[in-house]
């Protein structure tokens, strides 16, 4: 028989159960006990739940209160010399997770290896080697060893451990080409598990395919030697659809295209019933009627936005001129002093401005007043940054809960989920926006809000958006059409919104791109094809202005060495990027690479309430100015300021001002 398993479950529960129960330990509210007990019962829950829905194998030793690799180094002793004095093992635990506090420990047969789909050096691959026969010799009978690889392929990374292990798991979804070669590879008592079902986003499965796919196993392995599993873990799909009330009530088709943990389990027992030829017939009747909706639904097709990704002219992917041309236009038009100030968007999102947005949410703030109260807001924010002498001004964001989320809502294409959250880090989660259906502009975006912040003004007003790639990284995106094309859609809408902007009289408009780092594939052989069409679809979000218009970018701290040439590529009239943090190495590949557009490296951490000291950043500016032309150069914090207060902002700034001003009288 084939057998149903599972790699892995949404440890944090339904309702984020865990994150509240360690959050609660962390503060004192439970002790020890409690935390252990709670946990265990939200564990055996979980068991169960599994058990119910039909799966063979259920995974145990994936809970964690933490992370799964902390938990793992603690359990290997792989402890930093700072922690091996805490006695009290989870104290230890939390310590190393969070910086000082405690541990769940399992052996299993299961064993997680994603390291097996990196390139590896050949040391490392030894090294596995030597791990694995080691296991085989100790556990020799006694245990059944599965090595589990997914989120891409192994290659010839199975060579280092395929001998010495009971069971294969391989991430078909990612890799569904390595059945093929990996089929051959195993011996004759050698398991495979095939990982079938994506665990990693929240659509239903194609049921058909998945069992054409594991019935070609089991034509070669025979039934006995198959498992069908998800292709990862499940924890990074939320809990269950069944919590998404407002979704299934108001959007029964969409409703019918999620998948989300539980109903994964459901999947996979069905795709091992069906090859084991057990009756499914009406689940694959429902699935085969839900993915075929899908294919064709107008929610999911716009034939206009299919039309023109299609037909982009190639002219559209970059901007008319070349930079020289374009700083020309720009220098004559913004008048700009030497070292110009600004900041990266967003000032503080105070106290105030969450309690209107939530009685606006609720409704118990009209419309109308929520429009005052954020004009009002931004009014300050103009009045202050007036008042602070900087030169390229920002709306300050207050009407933006989140940066994606709130385009999100002004694009089609998009939805919310009521219960989606899915664990970023210890307890933190998030709940990603969903991309299901093509994208366009509803209307203008941010026309209205930045028209107004520009007519308080004389000072060139910023344009802020949020870039085609973050938009889609920071969402569960759609696997029903390839990612750069989703990308150009969300590219094209964007381009509509900098055209208006410029049509509205802004002269400088921001682009953020934040999280282009975080989408570059595992392999390095599939870099250049993703960093082509993530920088492309940047450029063609920024292109259709003229000259004179000048297009910021901003991106986060990331490894800038790496991706140097294609950070050069987005070819953005000024780029500001966080280096507070980093040392000069940054700066100095501008220099190397002799770029030649403006940059403005964070002149500060806004991510703790300090406020430099004006001999600090003349210290910083000074260092900036070894590497990067003077006239090239502007003044800036490291990214936006929406988490910090009032008082340490504004000083901060009046800190910064004067440095520019400083520089400048010495130039
Ligand atoms: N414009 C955004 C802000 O200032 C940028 C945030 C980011 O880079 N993550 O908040
Ligand atoms: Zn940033």
């Amino acid at each position: 028989m084939v057998i149903a398993s599972n790699l892995g479950f949404p440890v944090v529960g339904s309702q984020r159960e865990l994150k509240k129960l360690v959050e609660s330990f962390w503060s004192g509210k439970i002790n020890e006990q409690s935390l252990r007990d709670g946990y265990s019962k939200i564990q055996q829950a979980h068991w169960v739940l599994q058990q119910e829905k039909g799966l063979q194998h259920i995974p145990s030793g994936e809970f964690t209160l933490y992370d799964r690799v902390l938990d793992t180094a603690q359990q290997f002793g792989a402890i930093p010399k700072r922690y091996q004095d805490i006695a009290n093992p989870l104290d230890q635990f939390f310590a190393m997770g969070r910086g000082l506090q405690r541990a769940a420990t399992e052996s299993s047969a299961k064993i997680d290896e994603p390291i097996l789909i990196l390139d590896l050096e050949a040391s490392v691959k030894l090294a596995l080697e030597k791990a694995y026969k080691t296991i085989q010799a100790q556990l020799a009978g006694a245990l059944k060893v599965l090595v589990a690889a997914y989120f891409g392929r192994v290659e010839s990374n199975i060579y280092a451990v395929k001998d010495f292990v009971d069971a294969i798991h391989l991430d078909l979804v990612r890799a569904p080409e390595e059945l093929d070669t990996v089929l051959p590879l195993l011996n004759k008592d050698q398991v495979l598990s095939v990982g079938v079902v994506d665990g990693r986003n929240i659509w239903i499965n194609n049921l058909q395919n998945s069992i054409a796919l594991v019935q070609k196993a089991v034509a070669t392995l025979g039934q006995d030697r198959v498992i069908v599993a998800p292709s990862c873990s499940l924890a990074h799909s939320p809990f269950s659809t069944s919590f998404e009330v407002k979704i299934k009530e108001k959007n029964p088709e969409l409703y019918s295209w999620l998948s989300f943990s539980v109903e994964k389990c459901a999947e996979i027992v069905t795709i091992a019933k069906a090859v084991n030829g057990q009756d499914v017939k009406a689940e694959l009747e429902s699935n085969a009627a839900a993915i075929e909706t899908r294919r064709t639904s107008p929610q999911t097709v716009n034939p206009t936005v299919r039309d023109r990704v299609a037909k982009i002219p190639t002219e559209a992917w970059k901007r008319p001129s070349p930079f020289a041309t374009r700083r020309e236009a720009q220098v004559k038009k913004l008048k700009l002093p030497l070292f110009p100030t600004t900041t990266i968007g967003s000032f503080p999102q105070t106290k105030d401005i969450r309690v209107a947005r939530q009685q606006y949410k609720k409704g118990t703030l009209s419309q109308a007043d929520y429009d005052t109260f954020i004009k009002a807001q931004m009014k300050n924010m103009v009045e202050v940054q007036e008042k602070l002498d900087l030169d390229v001004l920002v709306h300050g964001e207050p009407e933006r809960n989140d940066m994606v989320e709130h385009f999100g809502h002004l694009l089609h294409g998009y939805d919310f989920t009521e219960n989606g959250w899915v664990v970023s880090y210890g307890s933190r989660c998030v709940k990603p926006p969903v991309i299901f259906g093509d994208v366009s502009r509803r209307g203008p975006m941010t026309i209205d809000e930045t028209v107004y912040a520009q007519s308080l003004t004389k000072r060139p007003m910023k344009g802020m958006l949020t870039g085609p790639v973050t938009m889609m990284k920071w969402s569960f995106v759609r696997d029903d059409i390839p990612a750069n094309d989703l990308c150009a859609q969300v590219g094209l809408a964007l381009r509509d919104e900098v055209v208006d902007l410029e049509s509205a009289g802004i002269p400088c408009i921001q682009v953020d791109e934040p999280a282009i780092r975080e989408g570059l594939p595992i392999r390095r052989a599939d870099w250049d094809a993703y960093l082509e069409w993530s920088v492309g679809c940047f450029r063609l979000s920024t292109s259709g202005v003229r000259d004179e218009t000048q297009i910021h970018t901003h991106m986060c701290y990331s490894d800038f060495n790496e991706i140097f040439d294609a950070i050069a590529a987005l070819d953005a009239d000024v780029i500001t990027i966080e280096n507070s943090k980093s040392d000069e190495k940054l700066l100095k590949i501008f220099e190397t690479k002799q770029y030649t557009n403006e940059i403005g490296p964070g002149l500060y951490d806004i991510h703790s309430p300090r406020v430099p000291s004006v001999e600090e950043m003349k210290q910083r500016f000074g260092d900036m100015l070894k590497y990067i032309p003077a006239h090239l150069l502007w003044a800036n914090p490291d990214c936006g300021l929406k988490s910090r207060q009032w008082p340490e902002t504004e000083a901060a700034l009046v800190n910064m001002v004067e440095v520019a001003k400083y520089f400048r009288a010495q130039h």
